[in-house]
């Protein structure tokens, strides 16, 4: 029985935006039992239904943007505009799954004729179930859109776990697709702090986990699907690397460097950390990038730090970054809690926690290559493998360095532009977790593949 409440805060100003219910094991147990029956009414839905509802979701969430926007903003601190942002990114998913799902999913004939064998066979994606959805609080629509818009296309009924500091968030999420799809809880959302998330985690009804949140969780998340062999998809922390070649556009290197670190005041997965810099361009690009970072104020051009045990870990790893190297931008004063402004370090030893570990603040450190292969060396030195980034004139050299850079993805003369492309795949190495989501990898994620063969 759900017995207690908790309450959302508004990172910036500490008022309470929201109260919600702790959903205890008993109450998950439930919702799963209900998104069973969904999913069977779903599921058989002819696709084309399944697309109209879904896209009838698109133009509820797009009419809604600016109350939805108003409640990123108050939930997460972040800019009215960035939260505008993230709902349309998260809105274009969802146009694309709902259009893609058929033809990517849909049954097709496969060529047979092995060893003289007369088949006819067939091969279709077909839903799981219930998926459950375990979101973060930083880009509280998107991320977690990027699982439930695929899911649901998918032909599965989602219940939806969205962080603690981002409820209302989730909760509204729900409510909204239900103005789409009446007839069936088929997208529910359940709240609590990590008690709920580890009970729906361990149900054993679900098809599939797709959780987005830090390696360390994702640990504990994989632990409870063991118990039912219940697959996952675990998209979790990064420490995202960033090359400039001798021959790169500096500006352009040094914008989106800027923009790549800070934005969403660095709390992104797939955010810059780390900066490798080739010898002889070094001092000119320090100098574009510091004087960037030296116009960035946090509180204006970006928000808060939306979870205050976040703000402990960015200034430990600023104090050490500061300790063993070289203070470019900012420093210890920096960190104004809740707000952290721009801080920038060079020459900060590679095996130091500053350099190891996802900091998810708008820190970084910059270091001196001999060469872009020394750059790469280092690059994929990290336990981490989600994203990262080759600023280069040379194609070919750009394109070499990206296939070898151990991550999901790179972007090549821009920063994260991956993240907004609905065809491509997301999803990283290591301990950025495996799977993938987005795109039609994303959608086969949710499925699972069927073969009919006949003997003709
Ligand atoms: P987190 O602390 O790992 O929490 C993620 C989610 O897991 C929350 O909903 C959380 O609920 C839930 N949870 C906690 N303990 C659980 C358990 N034992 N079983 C099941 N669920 C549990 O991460 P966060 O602080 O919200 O988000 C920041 C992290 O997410 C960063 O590491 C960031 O890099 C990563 N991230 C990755 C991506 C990507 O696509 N790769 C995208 C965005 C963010 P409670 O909040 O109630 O504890």
């Amino acid at each position: 029985m759900t017995t207690l409440t908790f309450d959302s805060l508004n990172p910036a100003t500490g008022e309470v935006v929201g109260s919600h219910p702790k959903h205890d094991a008993r109450a998950v147990h439930e919702a799963v039992g209900r998104a069973e029956a969904a999913t069977t009414w779903w599921a058989a839905l002819p696709p084309g239904e399944r697309r109209r509802r879904l896209l009838d979701f698109k133009a509820v969430l797009t009419g809604r943007l600016r109350e939805l926007a108003a409640l990123v903003h108050e939930e997460t601190g972040k800019p009215v505009g960035d939260a505008t942002l993230e709902i349309v990114l998260a809105v274009t998913h969802l146009d694309w799954a709902a259009r893609n799902a058929a033809k990517v999913l849909g049954p097709r004939r496969v060529a047979t004729g092995m060893m003289g064998l007369n088949l006819a066979a067939t091969l279709e994606y077909l839903p799981l179930g219930v998926v459950g959805v375990i979101g973060p609080w930083n880009y509280p629509v998107f991320t977690p859109m990027g699982s439930i818009a695929y899911a649901l296309a998918a032909g599965n009924a989602v219940v939806f776990k969205p962080s603690e500091l981002t409820p209302g968030v989730g909760v509204r999420l729900a409510e909204l697709f239900a103005e789409s799809v009446p007839e069936q809880p088929v997208l529910q959302t359940v709240t609590g702090l990590g008690e709920t998330g580890a009970a729906l985690a361990a149900d054993p009804r679900l098809g599939k986990v797709a959780f987005t949140g830090s390696t360390a969780t994702a640990k504990r998340v994989m632990a409870a699907c063991a118990e039912n062999l219940t697959p996952l998809v675990a998209e979790c922390g990064g420490k995202d690397a960033f090359i400039v070649d001798a021959d790169a556009d500096l500006a352009a290197a040094a914008d989106a460097c800027l923009w790549g670190a800070m934005s969403n005041a660095g709390q992104t997965c797939a955010g810059v950390e780390r900066v490798y810099v080739v010898d002889s361009v070094y001092e000119p690009f320090l100098r574009e990038l510091s004087g960037r970072a030296a116009e960035v104020k946090a509180g204006e051009d970006y928000g808060p730090i939306t979870m205050p045990a976040q703000i402990d870990i960015i200034r430990r790893h600023i104090d050490d970054a500061t300790k063993s190297g070289k203070v470019v931008t900012g420093g210890r004063d920096s960190v104004r809690a809740p707000f952290v402004d721009p801080v920038i370090v060079e020459d900060v030893p590679e095996d130091s926690p500053a350099v190891r570990e996802e900091t998810f603040g708008p820190t970084i450190t910059v270091r001196r290559t001999r060469d872009v292969q020394e750059a790469l060396e280092l690059a994929n030195a990290s336990a981490y493998g989600l994203a990262g980034t080759i600023f280069s004139r040379d194609a070919r050299r750009a394109t070499r360095l990206a296939r070898a850079m151990r991550t999901g993805m790179t972007a090549v003369n821009s920063v994260i532009s991956f993240a907004g492309v609905p065809a491509l795949p997301f999803g990283g190495v290591g301990d950025s977790g495996f799977g993938r989501i987005h795109g039609a990898d994303g959608l086969r994620e949710f499925t699972r593949p069927k073969a009919v063969s006949r003997q003709r």
